[in-house]
């Protein structure tokens, strides 16, 4: 191999640094966008190019460090950086339903990345290149870091007994071979000794549960950690509205949760939905401003997405950025969704509009979706976990907008197999709070 790192080949310095520092560039970028993908977004035009800019130019940096052009090292850039980004990529990903493999991956997503060290060293045997191995260094320092950072974080999680209903449950779903089903879909949280069964808790600091896919997938209760962080989210960005003095209700499954399961959340709860009355621009930047300042407060991680004007709010500990991009990498999130509504007219009826589709809310005139606004405003209050949130004036019927028959139990997401067997223990446990109600 060409010895590069002579100090008379400054050349091979330069090419080194400046591919470190686009991968890093790159890296970075790609990661922030994965924001999008794991709040069912379709990314922004300008999020796609910056990272896709980057990668073109560090492909370019590589590629043409020795002189001329080099196809096949250029080709050997794309291709580890195309495997690089689609390992780091696949936690987030599989926020939605994906292929088995990027399943398999998510699972492995703390060191999936670390994997890729034997063929950085068998790629930087190939191309002996000082583009190519700055490349090659970054990427790997970074999973490196990823790496040791998460196995940090896991020493802080603290062991939470399973119980009552989350026992039932878990053990159907598992048709009662726990060891097995935890090994089956990676459920690195459950500790089984003798007859009891634990589950390592996440708190801020750790890396959440990824008890979205436990919940939508297995058909498994939320975890009684992330039920616990779920209160602490709602009650907390339920008193930062009312302090900012903006008219808000529980929305979704956090209301049905109100009203069906008598002031709690659904067992099977995976966010917790807020939403808010907007006025105009001014009051979105208010509502912005606000909810920075009391997140920065209370230690609490927000995401705004300007265009919908939704904001996400995370159980999780604030970091500077470019590091609290890395959380976009994590497998699971505890998250509240903060939705706007925009008052406006359709068929010359006073209307409440938000961008998304929620439930079953109708299509409005002019795009959108909406509720009319008499069924919303003045809003009333209910208890949720112990405290009086704001709900619409009329929630029964507001829910009725979203899910028709809403006391009728249904499992959104869940597959058949675990679905069938959740609605079984549901509608024959006596003590469950999710039990169907017959209607
Ligand atoms: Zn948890």
């Amino acid at each position: 191999m060409p010895g590069f790192f002579d100090a008379s080949s400054t050349t091979g310095l330069t090419g080194f640094a400046v591919a470190a520092v686009l991968y890093i560039a790159s890296y970075l970028t790609f990661v922030r966008t994965l924001r999008y993908t794991r709040n069912w977004i379709r990314p922004r035009a300008l999020s796609i190019v910056v990272p896709a800019g980057f990668i073109s130019a560090l492909v370019a940096c590589v590629s043409l460090s020795s002189g001329g052009f080099d196809a096949m090292l250029a080709v050997a850039a794309v291709a580890f950086v195309g495997i690089l980004f689609y390992l780091i990529a696949a936690p987030a990903i599989v926020f939605r339903p994906a292929s088995r493999l990027t399943e398999l991956l998510a699972r492995h997503g703390d060191y999936a990345g670390l994997s890729m060290l034997v063929p950085a060293l068998i790629a930087a045997y190939t191309f002996p290149n000082a583009g190519f191995y700055g490349l090659l260094a970054a990427a790997m320092t970074i999973e490196l870091l990823w790496y040791l950072r998460r196995g940090w974080a896991r020493r802080k999680q603290r062991l939470l007994p399973i119980q009552g209903d989350d026992l039932a449950v878990l053990k159907v779903q598992a048709k009662g071979d726990l060891v097995r089903f935890a090994k089956q879909h990676g459920i690195n949280e459950l500790v089984l000794s003798g007859d009891t069964v634990a589950w390592k808790g996440c708190n801020k600091n750790t890396s959440p549960c990824p008890f979205n896919l436990y919940v939508n997938r297995l058909g498994l209760n939320t975890a009684p950690c992330c039920r616990e962080h779920m209160q602490s989210l709602v009650h907390s960005v339920s008193g930062w509205l009312e302090e900012i003095g903006v008219d808000y209700w529980l929305e979704g499954g956090t209301l049905l949760g109100a009203v069906r399961d008598n002031g709690e959340l659904l067992p099977w709860e995976d966010d917790v939905d807020v939403s808010v009355v907007m006025e105009d621009d001014s009051s979105w930047k208010a509502l912005v401003a606000g909810v920075t300042a009391c997140a920065a407060r209370d230690g609490y991680c927000i995401d705004i997405f300007e265009p919908g004007g939704f904001i996400a709010v995370s159980y999780a500990t604030p970091r500077a950025v470019p590091l609290r991009w890395e959380n976009y990498r994590l497998r699971g999130e505890v998250r509240l969704d903060l939705t706007t509504y925009w008052p406006t007219i359709s068929e010359g009826k006073h209307v409440l509009r938000r961008s998304s589709l929620k439930g079953d809310m109708p299509a409005i005139e002019g795009g959108g979706f909406g509720v009319a606004r008499n069924l919303v405003l003045p809003t009333s209050t209910i208890s949720l976990l112990g405290r009086d949130c704001a709900c619409p004036r009329l929630p029964e019927d507001y829910l009725r907008v979203l899910y028709g028959d809403f006391r009728q139990v249904a499992y959104s997401y869940v597959d058949a197999g675990p679905a069938a067997a959740r609605s079984h223990i549901d509608t024959t446990a006596q003590t469950s709070p999710s039990a169907a109600k017959p209607h």
